[in-house]
């Protein structure tokens, strides 16, 4: 169902009235976490000004040490409500668990299946019964056959609101976090209709190789991209070493727009 054997024309996912996969790169970004609402809700004027249509956070956190801050929970998912109410911007959160796919589909706009779970194929099967899209990433050390059937099991199940993310993959390379797998984002690009983003953060794990690698995937065809942002990234309770400061995600942020105005 995913191939584009199967349905030539692309998919557009929307979500209010952003369309994704539409030829118009989508902006998607915000901190790796919800860590308060203060600095949420500040933070989501920021990127709002700044030019973002989605906003990002976790609520629920997939975190490598049980001893490191694992998301504040639906604390953060109320949070990441209010900032959507107070932006009109949709929000994108992880889901973790298939008992909270309900409570999380109450208050996000997409619900994110993390790397770590995209062969969670009983958290797959959930979030195809409901009628929210679903933002899928790639699993740390998966295929791209591994890759595409997961969304299978989304759309199998009754949901064709799909949204693929390349963030970058295992390989021997240990300077950066991942490997930013780009021949593979445009091989999906061309095996399936749906649309398929990428997450330059995850992907890299080190804030200077941030922005060019976004650009790359720009310009390789992405539907759009997902980037962390906080304010102080030193301080940040989860992903600050590639979190890009307010100064840098501008800059980016100059070069997206001049790179969607010439293309
Ligand atoms: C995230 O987006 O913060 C995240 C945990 O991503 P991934 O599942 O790609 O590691
Ligand atoms: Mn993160």
């Amino acid at each position: 169902k995913v191939s584009r054997k199967s349905k030539p024309e692309k998919t557009i996912v929307k979500v209010s009235n952003i369309e994704i996969g539409s030829g118009k790169p989508v902006i998607i970004a915000g901190p790796c976490a919800v860590e308060g609402e203060e600095e949420y809700l500040k933070e989501a004027l920021f990127l709002k000004e700044a030019g973002v249509q989605i906003l990002r956070g976790g609520a629920f956190k997939p975190r490598t040490s049980p001893y490191t801050f694992a998301g504040l929970g639906e604390e953060g998912l109320k949070i990441l409500a209010r900032a959507r109410e107070i932006t009109g911007m949709p929000v994108v959160t992880e889901v973790l668990d298939p008992r909270d796919v309900e409570i999380v589909a109450q208050y996000a706009d997409i619900l994110q299946i993390g790397s770590r779970n995209m062969q969670n194929f009983t958290l797959l099967k959930e979030v195809g019964l409901i009628n929210k899209p679903v933002l899928l990433k790639r699993g740390l050390a998966a295929t791209l056959k591994e890759w595409l059937l997961a969304a299978e099991y989304i759309v199998a199940a009754g949901n064709e609101q799909v949204i693929l993310c390349e963030r970058g993959i295992r390989t021997f390379e240990d300077y950066t976090r991942n490997t930013f797998d780009l021949a593979g984002m445009v091989a999906a690009l061309d095996l399936t209709h749906l649309p398929v983003i990428a997450d330059p953060s995850h992907a890299t794990g080190r804030r200077e190789l941030v922005g060019r690698v976004a650009l790359g995937a720009l310009a390789a065809g992405a539907d759009g991209i997902m980037v962390e942002v906080h304010p102080e990234p030193v301080k940040a309770l989860s992903d600050g070493q590639q979190s890009l400061d307010y100064n840098e995600f501008q800059n980016l942020m100059t070069m997206v727009k001049r790179f969607i105005s010439q293309s």
